[in-house]
């Protein structure tokens, strides 16, 4: 990777993981409003990241990985179910709003921290290919941060965990996120196919985890976020691709 590209990949990937931990200072501190409000980054965030994974990572992917794309989008996919959920016992995204055991927040906590390795391995990926790419893709990253933040910190405070213990879990998962930017940089086969594995993690999280949590609420304001959030990436990228 070009010096600036890392650079810019670690900074973008830093202010991602920073999402992360104001989420989680919305639970602890029962900002409702704000809650309310990061709802709607749920359905937003999902538009957006399904419009830049299947329009933007998938072809580069293509590109880059060749025969082997396919496999690896299976793999990226599959990967994050077993982890995620096969192996959790109680996991979804959103706020947790029912009492859970201490154990199944500490094994979604590690369940998520692939998931979040990713959302850095996302980042540094779509720097290599072009600059206007990695700030699509920190974009739609950066806005499930702050429901993943949310997500973790009210499982752990349902588990039983303190505050900041539940603080301490979602900057961990920011911290695996900035992992995944360096560890791209350094490890042969994430350079080369990291965005393939990607684009399989990135579909699990837009429409597997995201798209479930407002699928089945009513009123017009999640599916209108979700809508937005496609055409916003549209937006964005005809925007940035006017600035270089
Ligand atoms: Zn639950
Ligand atoms: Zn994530």
């Amino acid at each position: 990777m070009a010096e600036g590209g890392v650079t810019n990949a670690l900074l973008y990937a830093v202010i991602a993981a920073g999402a992360n931990i104001v989420g989680a200072l919305a639970v602890t501190r029962r900002a409702t409003a704000s809650l309310r409000l990061i709802e709607h980054f749920v359905a937003f965030g999902a538009g957006f990241m399904l419009a830049v994974c299947l329009t933007e990572i998938v072809p580069e992917a293509l590109t880059r990985s060749g025969a082997l794309a396919p496999a690896l989008f299976l793999g990226g996919y599959l990967a994050v179910h077993l982890t995620q959920h096969a192996l959790v016992p109680h996991f979804h995204f959103g706020e947790e709003t029912h009492h859970v055991n201490a154990v199944a927040g500490r094994s979604a906590l590690i369940g998520l921290l692939l998931h979040t390795f990713f959302d850095g391995v996302a980042i540094a990926s779509a720097f290599l290919v072009r600059p206007a790419l990695g700030v699509l893709v920190f974009l739609a990253i950066l806005l499930h941060k702050l429901p993943e933040g949310v997500t973790i910190a009210s499982l752990m405070v349902a588990g039983g965990a303190t505050g900041a213990a539940a603080v301490r879990s979602a900057a961990l998962l920011g911290l695996a996120t900035v992992a995944g930017v360096l560890l791209t940089d350094h490890v042969g086969v994430l350079v080369t196919h990291g965005l393939a594995l990607s684009a399989g993690v990135t579909l699990y999280v837009a429409a597997s985890n995201l798209v479930p949590e407002f699928q089945g609420k009513g009123g017009w304001r999640l599916p209108a976020a979700f809508f937005a959030g496609a055409a916003g990436f549209y937006g964005t990228k005809l925007l940035l691709e006017r600035i270089w």
